[in-house]
């Protein structure tokens, strides 16, 4: 019996893994990438924040915060002290530096790879010192973690997206980068879950099933009926 269960179990994850996402069939499947710090997850070195997706926290701000990311926390957040070393998830060239317009103030950096993605790191401590058109090797070091309330005291963190070329979508990063979530997901801040469509409640459950969002697309998850329940 527990053989059997656990068969089942790998035809689930492989038919999850195997799954096409939409917009992500012009770009290079599965999980290409690395994680962005070259440290081992602990509480004296990083841990999963907040994941990619709908969880309960981007739900209750999708009207604020995420409405241009369709109402889904559109990147991953890593918790960090200030000035933690992040590392490139992937070869590729720098494309654009303190580019407010894309958001995760107050100094963020892009990353143009040769797959068709783009990485973008948030809420950095300090301009990086990299200039345009710099090429980057993964696992070198391309900037330290900040503070989007810039007192290293109150939510120090990386937010960390991959979007497309066209920098118009960004795509569900725990599907691209190679680490263990499930156990990442066991500590640290991240315990509430996702928030559930109660007229679908199997919708958007796992870190691999969240969908991936079009900039300044409609919300997505108005829902009619959801747990837990929509104060707003
Ligand atoms: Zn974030």
């Amino acid at each position: 019996m527990v053989a059997y269960v656990a068969a089942c179990a790998v035809v689930v994850g492989s038919a999850l893994a195997a799954q096409p996402s939409p917009v992500a069939a012009q770009v290079e499947a599965g999980a290409v990438f690395g994680l962005p710090f070259a440290d081992p997850p602990g509480p004296d070195t990083w841990l999963l924040g907040q994941v990619y997706g709908n969880s309960t926290g981007a739900f209750a701000r999708r009207r604020e915060w995420y409405r241009a990311g369709q109402g889904i926390h559109f990147g991953i957040d890593f918790s960090a002290r200030c000035g933690t070393p992040i590392v490139a998830i992937g070869d590729g060239v720098v494309l654009k530096v303190d580019a407010s317009e894309h958001g995760s103030a107050p100094h963020n950096l892009l990353i143009a790879h040769p797959n068709g993605y783009v990485s973008l790191y948030g809420h950095l401590l300090e301009r990086p010192l990299l200039r345009v058109g710099q090429r980057v090797r993964r696992g070198e070091v391309i900037g330290l973690t900040g503070d989007p309330d810039l007192t290293c005291t109150s939510r120090p963190h990386l937010h960390l997206e991959i979007r497309d070329r066209t920098l118009s979508r960004a795509f569900n990063a725990h599907r691209l980068i190679d680490a263990d979530w499930d156990a990442l997901m066991l500590i640290g801040a991240f315990g509430r879950g996702f928030q559930r469509d109660l007229d679908d409640p199997r919708k958007w459950q796992s870190v691999y099933d969240q969908p991936d969002i079009r900039f300044g697309g409609p919300l997505i998850n108005e829902f009619k009926h959801t747990w837990p329940r929509d104060w707003n």
